[in-house]
C-alpha cells in the first residue's frame, strides 16, 4: 500500500526553513504552482555536477519536502547538472510571497530571517575564493539591495565592500574583507560542509608558535613568521652569507670604480 502525503501537510522545521532561505538567496528558484490555484510554491536548486555532494546534502536535510533529485544534461555542453525539486507547498508560498512580491527575486526584510545555517548555504551557493579575498555572487541584485545584504552581513560580524563587476553593466558583487579574521566565517562554519570547506578563508587555523620570536599566533596556514619583521628575520639568516657576498661585491665594484 502506498501512503499519499497531503501536500498540506508537508511543514518545514526551522532547520529546513534555513536550508530554503538559504537557498533562495543563492542559486536557487521558487515557483508557483498555477495548477494548485497559486496557493502553494515549489523550491527547486541547480548545481554543477562537482558540487553532487552538496545538492545531495541539501535535498537530504529537506527530506520529506523533496520532489525528486536527478542528474540532467546541461544544455548539450556536456556538463551535467544535479537538480533537486521540492514539492509544492504553502508553506513554500509563503516564503515565496516575501521574496518574490513583484515576481522578480528581491532583498528586503526577509533577509534578517537567515540565522547562522541558512547564512552557510547561501555562503556554499553563492561564495567563491579570489585569491586571499572572498567574494559573494550578488549580481542578480540592484546597488540597493547589495546595500541591504551588506548591512545584514555586518550585523554578523563581517566588514563588507560593494564591488563593482566589470564583466557587465550594472552588476555588483560583495567582498568580505579581511576574511581569515572576520567573525562571520566562525559563525557559519559549523554548518560548512566538508566538500565546500574551501570556500572558507585558511585562517581557521590552530595557533603555533613563531619560530623566530616565539610568539604564539594564528591566521594563515601559509604563513610561516607571525610578523613582516620576522619574516625579513629569518630570511637574513637563511641568506646571511649571500647578503655578505652582494655587500663585498658592491664594496670592490665601487672601489674599482673609483680607481678607474
Ligand atoms: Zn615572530
Amino acid at each position: 500500500m502506498v501512503l499519499f502525503k497531503k501536500r498540506e501537510d508537508i511543514k518545514m522545521t526551522p532547520e529546513q526553513e534555513q536550508i530554503v532561505l538559504g537557498t533562495v538567496l543563492g542559486d536557487g528558484n521558487l515557483s508557483i504552482n498555477k495548477k494548485a490555484k497559486y496557493s502553494s510554491a515549489r523550491l527547486r536548486c541547480n548545481h554543477g555536477i562537482k558540487q553532487a555532494e552538496y545538492a545531495d546534502w541539501k535535498a537530504d536535510k529537506m527530506g520529506e519536502m523533496v520532489s525528486f533529485v536527478k542528474t540532467v544534461d546541461n544544455n548539450g555542453w556536456g556538463n551535467k547538472n544535479r537538480v533537486v525539486y521540492t514539492y509544492s507547498t504553502p508553506s513554500l508560498r509563503e516564503i515565496y510571497d516575501s521574496v518574490y512580491p513583484s515576481g522578480r527575486k528581491s532583498v528586503d526584510s526577509w533577509v534578517n530571517r537567515l540565522g547562522p545555517l541558512g547564512l552557510a548555504v547561501w555562503y556554499m551557493d553563492d561564495g567563491s575564493v579570489s585569491g586571499s579575498a572572498r567574494h559573494i555572487g550578488t549580481q542578480a541584485f540592484s546597488l540597493k539591495e547589495n546595500e541591504r545584504l551588506k548591512e545584514m552581513l555586518m550585523g554578523w560580524g563581517a566588514s563588507v565592500k560593494i564591488r563593482f563587476d566589470k564583466r557587465g553593466k550594472g552588476y555588483y558583487f560583495l567582498e568580505i574583507e579581511k576574511p581569515s579574521t572576520s567573525e562571520f566565517f566562525k559563525v557559519i562554519e559549523p554548518h560548512i560542509i566538508p566538500s565546500m570547506a574551501y570556500k572558507m578563508p585558511r585562517a581557521m587555523d590552530k595557533e603555533r608558535p613563531c619560530p623566530v620570536c616565539g610568539a604564539v599566533f594564528s591566521g594563515d596556514v601559509r604563513k610561516v613568521y607571525c610578523s613582516k619583521k620576522c619574516l625579513k628575520m629569518a630570511d637574513y639568516e637563511r641568506n646571511k652569507d649571500a647578503y655578505k657576498n652582494r655587500a663585498r661585491r658592491s664594496r670592490e665594484k665601487a672601489r674599482q670604480e673609483r680607481n678607474a
